[in-house]
Formats: structure tokens, C-alpha cells, sequence
């Protein structure tokens, strides 16, 4: 009996319906029941098929949850009702307890004994009271909050970069540094304030008849105590206040404005801390203006994109040898959007990859152009690190380049940002099938990023650009620390072949301490900004004319 109902060809279907539905089927007279693999796996079970399983997975049930789902199933097994469906906590293989919906229902013979109990229990992800991680509560049971009646303050924090400190340091690492800060946070939170994890790392304290400056003082140490966790690297957050009723009466329009204010923070750089404010909400109308004028521009064949060059030259020789595409954008009706602004817009969007493409077209077309004319002038434009996950990044810049008939050793990519270890793995190997080739890669930014030397280890560099925090401020006798990081980065790269480019040179001053130092090539103010096409064509024009003199 039990072989027939427990290898049923339905069973193998229905379980592999989904990753968070768990099937089982019970043989009522033998008590062995068979739980779907995914169940074994998640729940870490002893075997597929088990004997008296009952009592085996009331363990796994929640404590406080166990009365209930007793109740329900002896109906069930006494005959008294021929239905279960309860929802309930239960323990996974990691050890936190995750909502689930269970519903089963038995079968009967003709003389009426119960045969098979079967059933199915879904994993409720998003309507989970606790978080399975931090077991604070969940966005969920926020929502059920009544916004409407009293006032009261309430405050959003958001961990900086924790995209990075995940990519950076792995995934494990990452939960813990949510653990250590939720904890932190409930420390902190007062008798009658509640703590709520989000999706992400975003965390909320809400504090009823409390006020926006009390919260400020209750959190005013967290960086402090973010940057001194035993076991764990510092991390910095930032956070968004609003109260109400004063900046909204219900969940949705208090949670964006939340958001607004976390976005201000963490962009503004100075204070961490950001009160929900009309000047916030006018912000992002901006954003929200300029991006769907950039989704408009995209659609009409990339109108209103330009790309201008900026010259770079040879330290030794003081020529021009090479230039950096930089994107401008504008339309009829925003003329001042900055490169910054608009492209973290098409970042945030994955929008950057369809006008990457255009980039890299762009830039090809005036390397073939100017390649000949110019006595072989290198071009090289930037690559967010979003567009290489796509993989087909690498081909299409190699077919262009053969199509337009580029000599790759003229091109280099600037990468901006850094990335974690798997995908570094990744980015040594698409470059390194360019590199074969002849293209260049270059680091961009270098010293912006803490993970910069991770990549550098990693990945085989062609080029590093300093960056231009550290040279622009240069001054003879000035502070030796920026003076010191520039040596020896250069020395560092001369060491591994890589040849160094110094953006920020503004003054004759910088230029030279610059030229002291050997730095390969320089990039900045002092010989041009970034210019359109036929201007940089005429920089070219200029310094041909001067050399056959
Ligand atoms: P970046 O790649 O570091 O580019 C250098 C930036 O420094 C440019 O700003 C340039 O105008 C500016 N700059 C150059 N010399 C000097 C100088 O002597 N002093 C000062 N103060 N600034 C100087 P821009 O054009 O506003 O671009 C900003 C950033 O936007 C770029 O920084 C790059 O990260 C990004 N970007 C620009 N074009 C593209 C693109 O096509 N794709 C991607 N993904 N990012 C781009
Ligand atoms: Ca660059
Ligand atoms: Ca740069």
C-alpha cells in the first residue's frame, strides 16, 4: 500500500512545482510519509521517506506556534475534520524559524479509515512577522501599522555600500554585520519602540508619541559604535527621520519619504542624518524629471547624449597621446544635469548599459577617425561595473572594433568601480581575452575605493588612474601624505609594468611635482577641460602643425 501511494508519479511532479512549496503524502496506516527533496534540504530532515514523522517535525515547529498546529492536525487524524490548514513557524537548516502556510487533507477508503494524509505548506517570505536573520520584526507586520491616529516619529537606517561590504567580504560576512547592527539597534530602542528589519540593510525605529530630535539622540553614536564591532571591519550607515502626521498619515507615503531622506543622507556627504524636508521632496521630483527625460532621450536614438574628449598627455614629451570620452547629456529643457547625476540615474535604472553601448560606439568611431590622421591616438572611455555582468560586453567592443577597423592597442577601458571576488574572476577573464588582443584596461579612480588593491591583485592592469583627490590639492611643502601615497603607488606600478596617468593636474605647480614623481601621463584642467569633438580634432590639428615647424 504504502509503495503506491508514496512513488505516485504526481508526488515527482508536484514537487518540483517550486523552491519555497514543500510537498509530503503519509501513509496513514503505516505512518511513513515521503517529503519532497526540497523539504529534506531546507529543513535538513533525515531522509525522504519517514517513519512517524509527526512527532519528528513538531521539533522543527516554533514553540510559541506548536499548541495551534496540535490542535489542527488532531482534528485531522481523530477524523473530526478531514482538513489542515494552519500557518506556523518552523526551524530551517540555518537554524531560523520562517513562516509557512500548511494545508493537507485526508484521503478515505470506502469503508471510510483514513488512507493518506497529503498536503503542501508554502513558505510565506514576505509575510513573515520576524526576519528569519535578525528575528526583529518585518516590513510585513509594519505595514499593518495604524499611521493614522496619534503622532509619533520614525527613523530609516541604511548600512553605506553594503553592496560592497557583501561583494567585498562574501555573503556570511554580510549577514553578519546586519546581526550586529539590529542588535545594536534594539539596544538602543526604547520600552515602547519597535524595531523592524526591511528587505536589505535598511532598518526602522519606529517610536510612537515620540519625536524626530528624540531619535536623533538616540542614534547620535551609532557610527561610532559601527566603526568599533569586535570581529567585524568598520561600516558607516546613514538615516532618513520623518514624524507624523506632520509628513504623512499612512505607510506608503511615510516609507517614501523615509526613503528620500536616506537618499539625501547618503549622497550628501555631509551629515549622515537627513529630516524629511520639502527641499528633499523637490530633489527627488529632479531625479525623477531627469530620469524619465533620460529614458526619453534612449528611446529617441540616444538625442541629447554627446560624448567630449579631454586630453591626456605624454609626462616626457608634454604632447598629446591620448584622450578620455566623457558622456555629456542635455536636452531643450535640462541643461545642467552633471555627469555624476545623470549617470548614477542610469546606474540605479541598468539603464547605463544600453547608453554604455552607445559610449563605446561613439568612442570607436573617433579612435577610426582620428587614428590615422593623428599619428595614433589612443581613446579610451568608461565602463561601470553593471555592464560587464552581462558578459557580452567583451564581444561586442571586439566585433565593433573589427568592423570599424580600430587598432585595439588605441583603445583603453577605464573600469570605475571595484567588484567582489567571484566576479573578479569574471573581469580577469573577459579582460585578459581583451587584453590578448591589444585593448587596454585601465583602473579608474584609484585610492576611492578600499577594494582597489583587491582588484589590482586580481585583475592584470594596463593602466592605473590616480585619482584626483589626491593631486589636486597639491602644493609644494604642503602635506607629504598625498605627496607619499602618490610615490609610492608609482613605484608600486613600476614594479608590475603598469603605467600611471594622474587626473586633478590644474597648475603648473601640481605639474611639476607631478613630473617629479614619474608619473607616466597627465590629465587635468591645466592643459584643456573636456571638450566636443571638433574641438579636441583642432588641439590635434594644433600641436601637428606646431611639431612639422
Ligand atoms: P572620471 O572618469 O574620473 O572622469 C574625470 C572627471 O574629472 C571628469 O568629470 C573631468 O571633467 C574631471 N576633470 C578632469 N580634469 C580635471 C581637473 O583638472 N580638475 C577637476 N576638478 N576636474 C577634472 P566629468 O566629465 O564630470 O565626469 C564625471 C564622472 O562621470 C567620470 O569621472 C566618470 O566616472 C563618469 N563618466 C563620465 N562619462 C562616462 C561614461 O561614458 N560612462 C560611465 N560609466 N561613466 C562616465
Ligand atoms: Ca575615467
Ligand atoms: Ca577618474
Amino acid at each position: 500500500m504504502a509503495k503506491n501511494i508514496l512513488e505516485n508519479e504526481l508526488f515527482e511532479s508536484f514537487a518540483n512545482a517550486s523552491d519555497n512549496i514543500y510537498i509530503y503524502v503519509c501513509d496513514m496506516e503505516s505512518d511513513i510519509s515521503r517529503w519532497s527533496k526540497n523539504t529534506v534540504d531546507y529543513f535538513n530532515l533525515e531522509s525522504e521517506y519517514i517513519e512517524g514523522a509527526g512527532a519528528k517535525w513538531m521539533e522543527h515547529i516554533h514553540p510559541d506556534d506548536r499548541a495551534l498546529y496540535l490542535k489542527d492536525i488532531e482534528a485531522v487524524f481523530s477524523g473530526k475534520s478531514n482538513r489542515h490548514s494552519c500557518q506556523y513557524r518552523a526551524k530551517n537548516k540555518y537554524n531560523d524559524y520562517v513562516w509557512l502556510e500548511c494545508k493537507g487533507s485526508v484521503i478515505s477508503g470506502e469503508d471510510g479509515r483514513p488512507l493518506v494524509f497529503a498536503g503542501l505548506m508554502t513558505r510565506l517570505d514576505n509575510q513573515n512577522k520576524y526576519d528569519p536573520l535578525t528575528h526583529l520584526l518585518t516590513n510585513y507586520e509594519m505595514q499593518k501599522y495604524d499611521f493614522s491616529t496619534g503622532s509619533g516619529a520614525i527613523l530609516l537606517v541604511g548600512i553605506n555600500s553594503f553592496r560592497k561590504i557583501n561583494n567585498t567580504n562574501g555573503f556570511l560576512y554580510g549577514n553578519k554585520v546586519l546581526i550586529a547592527l539590529s542588535e545594536y539597534l534594539e539596544h538602543l530602542a526604547g520600552k515602547n519602540d519597535r524595531v523592524y528589519r526591511l528587505q536589505g540593510d535598511e532598518f526602522i525605529i519606529l517610536s510612537p508619541d515620540g519625536s524626530k530630535s528624540e531619535l536623533r539622540k538616540l542614534i547620535e553614536n551609532v557610527n561610532d559604535y559601527c566603526m568599533n564591532i569586535r570581529g567585524l571591519k568598520s561600516f558607516s550607515v546613514s538615516a532618513g527621520l520623518v514624524s507624523y502626521p506632520e509628513d504623512g498619515t499612512d505607510f506608503n507615503t511615510l516609507m517614501s519619504n523615509l526613503e528620500h531622506s536616506l537618499e539625501y543622507a547618503k549622497d550628501q556627504k555631509q551629515g549622515w542624518i537627513a529630516e524629511f524636508s520639502e527641499k528633499i521632496s523637490q530633489r527627488h521630483l529632479r531625479a525623477s524629471r531627469l530620469h524619465d527625460a533620460l529614458t526619453q532621450s534612449i528611446h529617441n536614438h540616444f538625442e541629447g547624449f554627446e560624448l567630449y574628449f579631454q586630453p591626456i598627455l605624454e609626462t616626457k614629451t608634454q604632447k598629446i597621446t591620448e584622450c578620455e570620452s566623457l558622456l555629456r547629456w542635455k536636452t531643450p529643457e535640462i541643461q545642467d544635469a552633471t555627469p555624476y547625476e545623470f549617470i548614477k540615474l542610469l546606474e540605479n535604472s541598468g539603464e547605463i548599459r544600453e547608453v554604455g553601448y552607445w559610449v563605446m560606439e561613439e568612442a570607436l568611431r573617433h579612435a577610426a577617425m582620428w587614428q590615422k590622421k593623428y599619428n595614433n591616438i589612443s581613446v579610451s572611455f568608461n565602463v561601470s561595473y553593471i555592464q560587464l555582468l552581462d558578459g557580452e560586453f567583451i564581444d561586442k567592443l571586439i566585433t565593433k572594433a573589427r568592423e570599424l577597423q580600430v587598432d585595439p592597442r588605441l583603445i583603453m577601458v577605464e573600469l570605475t568601480e571595484s567588484c567582489n571576488a567571484d566576479d573578479t574572476k569574471m573581469l580577469s577573464c573577459q579582460f585578459s581575452k581583451l587584453q590578448k588582443l591589444g585593448f587596454k584596461i585601465a583602473m579608474d579612480d584609484f585610492g576611492t575605493e578600499y577594494a582597489s588593491f583587491g582588484l589590482l591583485h586580481d585583475v592584470s592592469m594596463d593602466v592605473l588612474k590616480i585619482d584626483q583627490k589626491f593631486v589636486r590639492g597639491l602644493v609644494r611643502d604642503g602635506n607629504k601624505t598625498d605627496i607619499a601615497i602618490i610615490e609610492n603607488v608609482v613605484n608600486m606600478c613600476r614594479q608590475l609594468s603598469i603605467q600611471t596617468i594622474a587626473e586633478g593636474v590644474e597648475t603648473e605647480e601640481i605639474q611639476e611635482i607631478i613630473r617629479g614623481i614619474g608619473v607616466s601621463y597627465l590629465q587635468g584642467y591645466l592643459y584643456s577641460k573636456p571638450v566636443p569633438a571638433h574641438e579636441f580634432e583642432q588641439m590635434l590639428i594644433n600641436q601637428q602643425e606646431s611639431q612639422s615647424v
